[in-house]
């Protein structure tokens, strides 16, 4: 291949669309094309954090392509999460883990699909595969991704593929996973400069349940949910007016403690008996307790779809 490949992972990056995109292009540099690593947002302060740890540099801001240009996915699929223009592009790659939709091609292309707990997961058997050794850097931050992704191996998306492959990472970088990946985590969690408005977006899915029910669901990691919840009666202020301008049925923002693996949810709008009906609970002033819950995906889609 002579033109150049950028990779990338999805809008809003997270730490595996970050470390992914550096890890691939490393590996297709060392098989002989140039690739280039990009990124499609503001890198979180998480990802900041590993990206220091093991002391290498922010990729380049990528806002749109165009036809001439070689792209490789990571970490996404959905055009609506990709680049702009992402569909007159050449995808040349897709390496992910999430369910594939809204994807079609003109051209034959390599896609690499596992449902692991992380893309780095998966660029670890590609780089097996094809006999490249990872430096220490590169799988420092590869195991940063598993651990960002899995958080610390306790969410149910965790599989063990996932653990033994950070393990393996955690030789080659000289980590101690505990160690790091709990500051790492701790890092992330730090939201004091983000305001009600930036907390209810840092990630945040607008799905429709049972297509009846249109829900936002938010969520932000912390180390403290009694920090988070101090800020409650303002960040209500901005669920609401997303209830009116979107017209929601449901606004929920789950603050799960990472430390501990549970979740303390606010939720708002006409169809917050769903929450109650779901987990049991009863709200009282828009909030509750949910022990164990952790994942968006896992946890509280399907178990709202369920229950509606
Ligand atoms: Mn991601
Ligand atoms: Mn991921």
């Amino acid at each position: 291949m002579d033109k150049k490949l950028l990779v990338f992972g999805h809008k809003s990056p997270d730490t595996d669309s970050i470390a992914s995109s550096i890890a691939m292009a490393f590996l297709q540099t060392k098989l002989g094309n140039s690739a280039e690593p990009r990124r499609l947002g503001n890198i979180s302060k998480e990802t900041e954090y590993a990206l220091n740890h093991f002391k290498i540099g922010v990729p380049e801001l990528l806002t749109s392509v165009s036809e001439d240009d070689n792209i490789i996915l990571v970490d996404h699929n959905e055009f609506d999460q990709s680049v702009d223009n992402v569909q007159n592009s050449h995808i040349y790659m897709v390496v992910d883990h999430h369910r594939i939709s809204n994807f079609q091609t003109t051209d034959p292309l390599y896609y690499y699909a596992e449902p692991v707990g992380c893309t780095c997961t998966i660029l670890y058997k590609l780089f097996e595969l094809n006999h490249i050794m990872i430096p220490a850097d590169v799988a420092g931050l590869m195991l940063s991704a598993i651990i960002s992704d899995t958080l610390l191996f306790k969410s149910p998306t965790c599989t063990k593929l996932d653990i033994t492959t950070a393990e393996r990472l955690a030789q080659i970088s000289n980590t101690d996973i505990n160690t790091y990946g709990l500051a790492m985590l701790k890092a992330g969690t730090d939201l004091s400069s983000f305001s009600e408005e930036e907390l209810l977006d840092l990630d945040a899915k607008l799905v429709t349940i049972g297509n009846t029910v249109k829900a936002k669901i938010a969520q932000v990691n912390t180390a403290d949910i009694n920090d988070v919840m101090s800020r409650k009666d303002k960040l209500e202020k901005v669920m609401q007016n997303g209830i009116n301008s979107l017209n929601l049925d449901l606004s929920v923002l789950l603050i799960t403690d990472i430390i501990n693996s549970n979740s303390q949810v606010i939720v708002l709008g006409s169809r917050s008996d769903l929450i109650e009906k779901s987990y049991s609970v009863k709200l009282e002033n828009n909030t509750a307790f949910l022990k164990g819950i952790v994942s968006r995906k896992k946890q509280v889609i399907p178990i709202l779809t369920a229950n509606v």
